[in-house]
Formats: C-alpha cells, sequence, structure tokens
C-alpha cells in the first residue's frame, strides 16, 4: 500500500466546478485516516469542495490500489434476511421516489450498486434494473444475485449501447466524482425527457463525527449543502422535485436525499441565489466546537471512572466497570 503522501500529492488549484470562479477560503487542511487534502468553500456560491486535487489518475488509482485497504469493510456480502425482507431506509428511498412517479414498469439504472440491494427490491417492485459497478468485488456479489450490470465507470457507457433510462439512482456516489458536471452531463444524456435522478450525498450543513478527521474525505471532492446540490443540478437541466434534510441528530449521520427531474433547459447556477459562506463557517464552528465539547466529556467520564476504581481497590471494595454512553457491566 502507498503511503498517504503518494495519494495526496497535488497538482494546480481548480476553479470553483459550481460556479467557475476561483476566489475561495479554506474550511480545512485535515481528512479521514490522514488523507490530508485542503478542503476550500467558494467565495461566490458557497460550493465545497477539495483544492487543489490530486491529478486525475492518481485519483482514480486510489480506488484501484488503495480503496479496499481503506474501506474494504463495505466489500461483503449483504445478509440473507436483506434479501427476504425489504430494509426500512431501502423502503424509505422507494416511497420517496413513488410519491413522484410509479415504479412499476420503469427502466431503473444504479450507479455504484455495491452489494445490490437497491438494484434487487427495485426488480422485486417491477422495475428493469442495470447496474453499473467499476468494482471486481462488488459485481462478483451482483453476478451471484442475477442482478444485471457492466462492470465499468460511468464514462464507460453511452445512451447508444444501454439506452435511455426513466430513473438513475446514485446514493453516496456523486461526492466521490473527479468530476461532478461530467457526471451530471453523462447522466442526462442516459435519462429519458422527464426522468428522475435520485441522489443521496452526505449533507456538509449536517456533519457527523469529526468535521476535520472523519467526515472530510480524500474520496469525497465535493461537499454538498442542500443549496449547493439543487444549484449543480439545475446547471445540468435538472429541477429538483423533492428534498429530505433528514433530522438534526448530529449524533447520526443526516443525508440528503434529492429526487430531480430531466428538464430540457438549463439554468446558470451564478442565478441560484446569494452564497451562504458566512452561514457554511459558522455552522463548521459551531460543529467543531459541540465535537470538542462531546470529546472533553468523554474524557472527563473515563477519567473519574479510573479514580472510582483507584479508590474501590484501595479500599478493598468490588470493582465495577463502568462504561459511558455504552452498556454498563460489571466484570466484578
Ligand atoms: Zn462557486
Amino acid at each position: 500500500m502507498k503511503d498517504a503522501f503518494f495519494w495526496t500529492s497535488t497538482t494546480e488549484a481548480r476553479p470553483c466546478p459550481l460556479c467557475g470562479r476561483r476566489e475561495h477560503t479554506v474550511v480545512s487542511e485535515r481528512m479521514q485516516h490522514s488523507l490530508d487534502l485542503v478542503t476550500v468553500i467558494c467565495n461566490e456560491c458557497s460550493f465545497v469542495f477539495t483544492n487543489p486535487l490530486p491529478a486525475r489518475e492518481t485519483y482514480e488509482r486510489f480506488y484501484r490500489d488503495a480503496y479496499a485497504d481503506y474501506y474494504g469493510h463495505i466489500t461483503t456480502p449483504p445478509p440473507a434476511t436483506t434479501v427476504t425482507q425489504e430494509p426500512a431506509d431501502l423502503r424509505a428511498k422507494f416511497e420517496r421516489i413513488e410519491r413522484v412517479r410509479p415504479l412499476k414498469g420503469s427502466r431503473v439504472l444504479e450507479l455504484g450498486p455495491g452489494q445490490g440491494l437497491f438494484l434487487w427490491w427495485a426488480q422485486h417492485r417491477g422495475c428493469s434494473v442495470l447496474g453499473i459497478e467499476p468494482s471486481p468485488k462488488f459485481c462478483s456479489v451482483l453476478a451471484q444475485a442475477g442482478l444485471p450490470h457492466l462492470q465499468c465507470s460511468l464514462d464507460g457507457v453511452d445512451a447508444v449501447t444501454v439506452g435511455q433510462f426513466d430513473i438513475i439512482a446514485m446514493f453516496h456516489v456523486l461526492e466521490h466524482f473527479f468530476d461532478p458536471n461530467e457526471a451530471l452531463s453523462q447522466c442526462r444524456s442516459l435519462l429519458a425527457p422527464r426522468g428522475l435522478l435520485a441522489v443521496e450525498v452526505p449533507n456538509i450543513l449536517k456533519p457527523f463525527g469529526s468535521l476535520d478527521r472523519y467526515f472530510l474525505r480524500y474520496v469525497h471532492p465535493s461537499s454538498f449543502s442542500p443549496t449547493t446540490l439543487e444549484a449543480v443540478l439545475a446547471k445540468h437541466g435538472f429541477r429538483s422535485v423533492h428534498t429530505d434534510e433528514g433530522g438534526n441528530d448530529w449524533r447520526s449521520p443526516q443525508n440528503l436525499f434529492v429526487i430531480a427531474e430531466n428538464q430540457n433547459d438549463v439554468s446558470d447556477p451564478s442565478l441560484s441565489g446569494p452564497g451562504e459562506v458566512a452561514q457554511v463557517l459558522h455552522a463548521f464552528q459551531d460543529y467543531r466546537r459541540r465535537w470538542r465539547r462531546g470529546l472533553v466529556l468523554k474524557w472527563q467520564a473515563r477519567r473519574l471512572a479510573l479514580l472510582l476504581k483507584r479508590s474501590a481497590m484501595k479500599a478493598g471494595r468490588p470493582v465495577k466497570r463502568v462504561i459511558f454512553g455504552g452498556r454498563g457491566r460489571s466484570t466484578a
């Protein structure tokens, strides 16, 4: 495995993928797994993105050579129960799509289907499905499940060979693309007129875990808020018809789920309204404060448990182990 320095060697700065301007403010210089790249926010449109990025070849090579080392835990086959009983989170996604358009009889494409649960259940609901999956490990899982798929990346397919789709789904995929504009433009060419794009991404305004050491990631060159996701979709001719931001519990992941319709007009992203830079920077500051406070409380709880244990040992009393924030358990 190559070290972090190899993967994070960057090339020149890039303009904002949403509005094309170059003025930005640095948000963070840290990332998950110490694969540290600089995250910035565009001063014009408030899009949050990695800048500069490594060379495209290096970034794409990371997925081939190193992704499994960092994220290998997600390549296990799905448990048998999830193919006999529709998981609740999937049901919620289907229900949200069905509120806009019936699923039955639709042609559905999923980008990055992973273990194929969405495709499996979409097929069960009467859709004809196809997955585009670059990972050979996931493709073998899809093959075992008998799910139609192509082992390639999005730029390896075109409407002439695979046709057009009524629905394109991508869950936790859009934030991974080296160039989100290229990906959305490709999606548009694969989607029938008035077809639907269902997108789920992490919401940069509702981080989870440490913002700098967990939430911001090498494999997420783009970070979306409800406003910037809607704007980047509009830039490629998609009109948002449903947005769901999850709840306000910052202790569990709250994702941004958008369904957008493929329309013929392409709006100017610079007309998407005033930037929200100050609001986003303030939200980050506030989040970091809350996160640090949570860590301090955890540290204080552990220290207190240690002191109690020492004093009990001195007094010859049985020692009880207390786990704060989890299940208390006596070890006698
Ligand atoms: Zn911008």
